[in-house]
C-alpha cells in the first residue's frame, strides 16, 4: 500500500439534528402528513432519552405504583388459570422502564404462572432499561415476529397513544389531508390536498369548517395484526390508554415536555407526542380479525374489580410507615387517572371473560 495516499474518508455520519432533517425533507419534496411528522418524532425522541419519571417528561400508572404492575398481571394469571393453564408466551407492547412487567411477574409466579416474556420496543434506550430488570426477555421491533406457536397474554399500557395519526381538517367544500409545513425554522400545520368523502364516517362529513379528525391507521395495523394472532392462536389482550369511542371530531395531539404542555409542532423529537386513543375504531379492528372485545371500562373499575383495596390494606399494614403514600398512590390511579384512562380487552373466541369487564 501506498503510504502517501491519503487515507480513505468514511462518509460522515448523519449529524443534523431532526428539525433540520425534517425541513430539509419539507424544502425538497414539500409539506409532509402529521402522521410522518408524528412518527419521526417520536421515534427519535424514545430513542434517545427515558421521559418517564418526575425527573422526565410524564408519569405513567406503573411508575405511580407497584399495585398497577401487580393487578394487571393477576388479570393475566386468572385468565390462564380459567383457559386450563396453557403454555403461553407474555408480551408487553412498549415497556417504558419495564415497570410494570417486572410488577406483573411477580404477582403471575405467585399465581403459579411464570410465562416467556416478549417486548415489543424500537428504542434503544429503553431496551437497555428493560434488560437491566428483565434480563432473560426477547426483544421485537414489532408484533409481527412474537411466537406463533403458543397463547398470548398481552399488555399495552400507553402504547397506542404514542402510535402516529393522520389528521383530516374540514374546510368549506370538504376534507383535507392536515400537513406539517416548515417556514425557516417553524413548523406549522396546513391544510394539504382534499380527500375523499369516503375516507370520513358518513355521520361526521358535514362537520363545520375548521373542525379535525384523527385516525390512526399505525394503531389500527398493530390491532388488527395482534388481534388475528389471538383468534388463532388463543389468548388475550389488555389495552389501558386516555380513550374515547369514536370516531369523533376534535384534535387530541398533545405535547408534553417536563410536565407541562407544549406546541406539538415545535421541537420535534424533544416533546413527547401522544394522542387520546379511540377504543371503540380499535375494538372494531379486532372484531374484524376474528376476536372478541370487552369494553372499553374505567380504569378505576378494572382496578376496582382486581382487588386494588384489599392489596393496598395489606401493603400499608406490612409497612405501616408508607400507609399515607399508600393511599395517596391508590388516589392517583383511581380518581386522578381512574376514568380519564380506560381499558379494553381483546380475546380469542373460546378464552374466558376476562376478569374486570363483566359478562
Ligand atoms: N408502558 C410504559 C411506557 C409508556 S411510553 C408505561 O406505562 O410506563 C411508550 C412506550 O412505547 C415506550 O416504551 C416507547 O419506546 C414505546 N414505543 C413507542 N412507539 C413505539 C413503536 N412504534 N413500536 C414499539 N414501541 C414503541
Amino acid at each position: 500500500m501506498n503510504q502517501d495516499e491519503p487515507p480513505v474518508l468514511q462518509a460522515p455520519p448523519d449529524f443534523a439534528s431532526l428539525p433540520d432533517r425534517l425541513a430539509r425533507a419539507i424544502a425538497l419534496a414539500g409539506p409532509i402528513p402529521v402522521s410522518q411528522f408524528m412518527a419521526a418524532a417520536n421515534q427519535h425522541y424514545y430513542a434517545t432519552r427515558d421521559p418517564l419519571g418526575t425527573a422526565g417528561d410524564f408519569v405513567t400508572a406503573p411508575e405511580i405504583s407497584q399495585m398497577f404492575g401487580e393487578l394487571i398481571g393477576l388479570w393475566c394469571a386468572d385468565g390462564w388459570d380459567r383457559a386450563g393453564r396453557p403454555d403461553a408466551a407474555w408480551v408487553e407492547l412498549g415497556p417504558g422502564r419495564g415497570t410494570l412487567a417486572a410488577d406483573a411477574r411477580r404477582a403471575m409466579a405467585r399465581a403459579g404462572f411464570e410465562p416467556p416474556l416478549h417486548l415489543v420496543e424500537t428504542s434503544p434506550t429503553l431496551r437497555a432499561a428493560q434488560a437491566g430488570r428483565l434480563p432473560d426477555a426477547a426483544w421485537h421491533d414489532t408484533v409481527d415476529t412474537l411466537p406463533d406457536d403458543r397463547p398470548l397474554l398481552v399488555v399495552a399500557n400507553e402504547f397506542f397513544d404514542a402510535l402516529p395519526i393522520r389528521q383530516l381538517v374540514r374546510r368549506a367544500g370538504g376534507w383535507h389531508e392536515r400537513l406539517v409545513a416548515c417556514q425557516d425554522t417553524l413548523f406549522l400545520p396546513i391544510a394539504g390536498k382534499p380527500v375523499p368523502d369516503a375516507v370520513i364516517p358518513a355521520a361526521l362529513r358535514e362537520a363545520a369548517p375548521g373542525a379535525i379528525l384523527e385516525v390512526s391507521p399505525a394503531a389500527v395495523g398493530v390491532m388488527r395484526s395482534l388481534a388475528a394472532r389471538i383468534a388463532r392462536q388463543g389468548g388475550a389482550l389488555l389495552v389501558i390508554d386516555y380513550g374515547y369511542e369514536g370516531p369523533a371530531i376534535g384534535e387530541t395531539l398533545q405535547a408534553v415536555r417536563g410536565h407541562a404542555a407544549a406546541n406539538p409542532f415545535d421541537a420535534p423529537g424533544e416533546n413527547d407526542l401522544s394522542t387520546h386513543v379511540d377504543l371503540a375504531t380499535l375494538a372494531a379492528a379486532a372484531q374484524g380479525a376474528g376476536a372478541v372485545a370487552w369494553g372499553p371500562i374505567a380504569q378505576r373499575d378494572l382496578l376496582g374489580a382486581l382487588g386494588i383495596d384489599p392489596r393496598t390494606a395489606a401493603l400499608a399494614r406490612r409497612h405501616p410507615d408508607r400507609a399515607d403514600a399508600l393511599l395517596a398512590d391508590r388516589r392517583r390511579l383511581m380518581d386522578d387517572m381512574g376514568t380519564l384512562f380506560r381499558a379494553l380487552a381483546v380475546a380469542s373466541p373460546g378464552w374466558p371473560a376476562p376478569a374486570g369487564f363483566g359478562e
